[in-house]
């Protein structure tokens, strides 16, 4: 028998999460009207936004007007937020079953992937999303040692996050500090001695993985020359006819032989865009000094392969940039050579059997991939499925959505409510407005806390 749900008993929703895949989740909720829906949206950070306001780059402060409408989506009577609430810490898997009859895990990918080349554990050799993390406040981060004392910096990779770390690292303090950048990373970045940043891809500009938006500001720094050679801009034939239909590939190569071809300005800093070089080795005593390069060639496949020459580059520092990689939540299956939760257009799978009540969106369903729009399409079709299911769903045995509220009080978990997260918001743009920028972020989530109070 199918389901009676209603205004007196709607379909209770847990939202794992509330980056863009799982704000997006609850958005599709609230927009249709066939199921009557209450959706409670949990982060284990006092802050919603996930990587709007973790992982995009402080200098990109447009991108993140997304969360005006993000904030709407919580603003709904039918949407509660509940921040420093972690799934696995404060409420169990058993403990949302109880409570909910669907669950949605929107929990991104919080780890990244290794070179697993020798030298990678010395210090000095981190990954982008770590540094990313850093200079973007984020709690966990905030004391990352980070130092900036050598003229050289590799950034493994060429994708847009590797893109975001070089233009950082790049920037003059002035620049930076017209941002949200953490209050701790600006004074280790005005000091910075970095003066020039390598972006090394393993494969050739065809296949490099940056937008074309994010190149083109590459060659506009007020604070550095871009650096390509020639001769690495030169394709092969199956790369050429790879990209010949696909014109964002070819306005990338017409930008990147417009770089080749510039004259350097004799700015400060340097950022050479280096193509079919793979790091085989990181070394240096005690901390990094140098990273070993060979020169690759791309096989009938267009992969990699290396052709046994070889040269170093001096560098302090080396940032991975080669991806981000999803972690295992308690009690959820997890397919670890994906990095993602298995499932079948957002469903659940457990044993290779759909999970009933259980639901992935984002970056922990289809890994790492896409723009901060591209969850809102993923978002809507996990949901678009969730409501196909709902009326078979087994129902959730205490459904009072005081019931979780009551829960996490007796366990002494101070939830923040959207109320507290407006409050802490207004409080940082303030303070930023007083300095000229678009907020101070609080980075300790006992302060957090503290400032949230009414
Ligand atoms: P990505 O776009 O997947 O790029 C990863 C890069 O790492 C690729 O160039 C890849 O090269 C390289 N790589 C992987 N393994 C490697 C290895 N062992 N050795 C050397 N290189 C290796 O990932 P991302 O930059 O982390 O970005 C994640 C997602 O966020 C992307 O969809 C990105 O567009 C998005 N993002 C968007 C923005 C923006 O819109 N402004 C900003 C940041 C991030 P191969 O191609 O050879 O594998």
């Amino acid at each position: 028998m199918a389901n009676q749900l209603d205004a007196n008993r709607p379909l209770r929703v847990a939202v794992i999460g509330s980056g863009p895949s799982g704000i997006y989740a609850a958005e599709a909720l609230i927009k249709q009207s066939a199921v009557p829906v209450l959706v409670d949206v949990f982060d284990r950070l006092p802050t919603p936004y996930g990587l709007v306001r973790y992982g995009v780059a402080p200098d990109h402060q447009t991108i993140k007007s997304v969360t005006k409408a993000m904030q709407k989506v919580l603003q709904d009577p039918r949407v509660r937020f509940f921040g420093n609430v972690a799934y696995g810490r404060d409420l169990t898997h058993a403990d949302l079953r109880r409570h909910y009859d669907a669950l949605v895990y929107a929990v991104g990918a919080s780890s990244d992937r290794h070179l697993g080349i020798p030298g990678e554990e010395l210090p000095g050799s981190l990954s982008a999303t770590e540094f990313v993390a850093w200079y973007n406040g984020h709690p966990d981060y905030q004391h990352l040692p980070i130092r900036l004392d050598a003229q050289g910096v590799a950034v493994v990779g060429m994708g847009n996050v590797a893109v975001d770390v070089t233009r950082i690292l790049a920037k003059s303090a002035d620049e930076l500090s017209q941002t949200d950048i953490a209050d701790h990373a600006l004074p280790v970045l005005a000091e910075s001695r970095v003066t020039d940043i390598f972006m090394l891809g393993r494969r050739g500009p065809a296949q490099a993985k940056f937008t074309t938006k994010e190149l083109r500001e590459l060659g506009e720094l007020h604070n550095a020359d871009v650096l390509v050679r020639p001769e690495e801009l030169e394709l092969d034939e199956k790369s050429a006819a790879a990209i010949a239909d696909q014109p964002a590939m070819l306005k990338n190569l017409e930008i990147l032989r417009e770089f080749a071809s510039r004259p350097p300005a004799g700015k400060p800093r340097r950022v050479h865009i280096r193509f079919l070089v793979s790091p085989v080795a990181i070394l240096g005593e005690g901390r990094v000094q140098r990273i070993r390069l060979e020169k690759n060639r791309l096989d009938e496949n267009l992969n990699a392969v290396g052709t046994g020459v070889f040269e170093e580059l001096e560098v302090g520092m080396v940032l991975r940039s080669v991806g981000y990689k999803g972690v295992p939540l308690p009690e959820v299956p997890f397919d670890e050579r994906k990095g993602i939760i298995p499932n079948q257009g957002g469903r659940v799978l457990r044993e290779g059997q759909v999970a009933p009540g259980e639901y992935a969106a984002g970056w922990i369903k289809r890994g790492p991939s896409g723009v901060i729009g591209t969850n809102k399409a993923d978002a809507a079709e996990t949901v678009r499925l969730l409501l196909e299911d709902a009326p078979s769903l087994p129902l959730a045995p205490e459904p009072d959505p005081q019931a979780v509220t009551r829960l996490l009080q007796e366990r002494g978990v101070q939830a923040v409510g959207l109320d507290h997260w407006l409050r802490l918001d207004a409080l940082e743009c303030t303070q930023g407005q007083a300095q000229g920028r678009p907020r101070v972020k609080v980075t300790s989530v006992a302060k957090m806390l503290e400032l949230a109070q009414p």
